[in-house]
């Protein structure tokens, strides 16, 4: 009886102090490579090597500064002498970890998976979100945009622990998750955002949301079902105070040709492609839905996919086919119709030189007066850049600019949240 309330003592105690711990120290295991046969460090003076294998650490004598760890018949080597089957953890002296030309804060775990190896760099949240945000937003932006910023990243990250479950580690290091850089790239001013808005996440009727966020949406930020097919009620679209990024309007021209290799591979199912037609639309004759019309058959995307497909910086566009020999013939979808104006011109841009025409749409073959000619290239006028939902970071620069503070910043993109302190979550 003594013994089991002791050990229900020493059993609360942990609890008390992993939540406790929790609260302040909260950590993050990010994924900087896996599937490696070979995996070099350059260990620091002071840095020291365990075995984690037998889950109580043991100190491994590592002599080199330059470590090689391979993997071989089920067991970790360290310059080429089997050492465990893992994990293996690296903690820093009084330097930081270093790997890669980068420095790195926290530790490091190396762990053996499929026969190769993954190293992990496992530190607190805080820490990791420095080694993200020069990444995300410039420095040298508004104060209350890397706020904003730190708030919204700290808000992915939180949702987003657990992602690579997998594979041993909550987050990769790449755009799936969020680009980290380590150490190597922290900024002072970055620092201090995360600094002025630790533990701050962003919640929608007591829970985390998925704080996504974009460059620049062009005027208007995206509703998510028209990207990917769901809703979140603080997830609206909103007005964009984006008018000063570089992204607000751009214009692509794309070889029909390079359209046709790139459907091909991405669509084989089609053939080639013969005839693209838009077929859904949004306000302003934005494209939604597209039809790829191919010699095997047909298929039907979202702007999103045809934004993929052509590696165009946003899906808010609108689309112009240019067909030839001349005089050429473009035909615009600009009336939020199936049915495209066509134009008589010698170049693409309408409304300048071109000559209106109407064509027969209402004909059974529309297309047939179109049988002589080949389409030469398509050209895209769009606005924005990145899927277009939630926070804008020009837009959160535009309103930083206009006076605006963080907390006025992320309830206008993300519409009726509240910024707690994540230790206020519900678990
Ligand atoms: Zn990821």
């Amino acid at each position: 009886m003594r013994k089991f309330n002791i050990l229900l003592i020493i059993v609360s105690l942990f609890l008390i102090f992993g939540i406790a711990e929790g609260k302040t120290e909260r950590t993050i295991k990010v994924g900087l490579i896996t599937g490696q046969s070979s995996l070099t460090i350059s260990l620091g003076p002071e840095d020291q090597v365990f075995d984690l294998s037998s889950g109580a650490e043991r100190l491994l004598p590592v002599e080199e500064e330059q470590v090689i760890f391979t993997y071989l018949g089920n067991k970790i080597l360290i310059n080429e002498h089997p050492v465990s089957k893992g994990p293996i953890i690296i903690k820093p002296g009084n330097e930081l970890l270093n790997w890669n030309d980068r420095q790195y804060r926290g530790q490091f775990i190396i762990i053996a998976q499929n026969k190769t190896l993954s190293l992990i760099n496992h530190l607190t949240v805080e820490q990791y979100l420095r080694g993200v945000l020069p990444g995300e937003v410039p420095p040298e932006w508004p104060s209350a945009v890397l706020r904003s910023q730190a708030i919204a990243a700290r808000t992915y990250t939180m949702a987003s622990i657990n992602r690579h479950n997998s594979e041993g580690f909550d987050v990769c290091a790449s755009t799936h998750c969020h680009v980290y850089g380590g150490a190597t790239i922290e900024d002072p001013a970055t620092d201090q955002a995360v600094i002025d808005t630790a533990g701050k996440v962003i919640t929608y009727d007591g829970k985390i949301i998925t704080a996504v966020y974009h460059a620049s949406s062009g005027g208007f930020t995206e509703n998510p079902l028209n990207i990917w097919g769901f809703n979140y009620a603080y997830l609206k679209p909103v007005l964009d105070w984006d008018q000063n990024s570089p992204y607000y309007q751009w214009t692509r021209t794309i070889e029909w040709k390079n359209l046709q290799v790139q459907s091909l591979l991405k669509y084989p199912q089609i053939g080639t492609l013969r005839r693209i037609q838009p077929t859904l639309f949004g306000e302003n004759g934005r494209i939604l839905k597209i039809n790829l019309i191919g010699d095997l058959g047909e298929i039907s995307i979202i702007g999103e996919h045809f934004r993929y497909l052509l590696n165009l910086p946003s899906s808010n566009m609108q689309l112009g086919i240019v067909y030839g020999p001349e005089p050429n013939i473009t035909l615009w979808w600009i009336r939020s119709t199936s049915i495209p104006e066509a134009i008589i011109a010698n170049n693409d841009i309408p409304g300048l030189t071109g000559e209106l025409i109407n064509p027969p749409w209402d004909q059974p073959d529309p297309w047939a007066w179109l049988q002589d000619k080949e389409p030469l290239r398509i050209v895209v006028k769009g606005s924005g850049w990145g899927h277009r939902v939630g926070m804008s970071q020009w837009g959160a620069k535009g309103m930083a600019e206009a006076g605006f503070d963080e907390r006025q910043i992320l309830e206008h993109y993300y519409p009726e949240i509240k910024i707690i302190d994540e230790s206020e979550l519900k678990s």
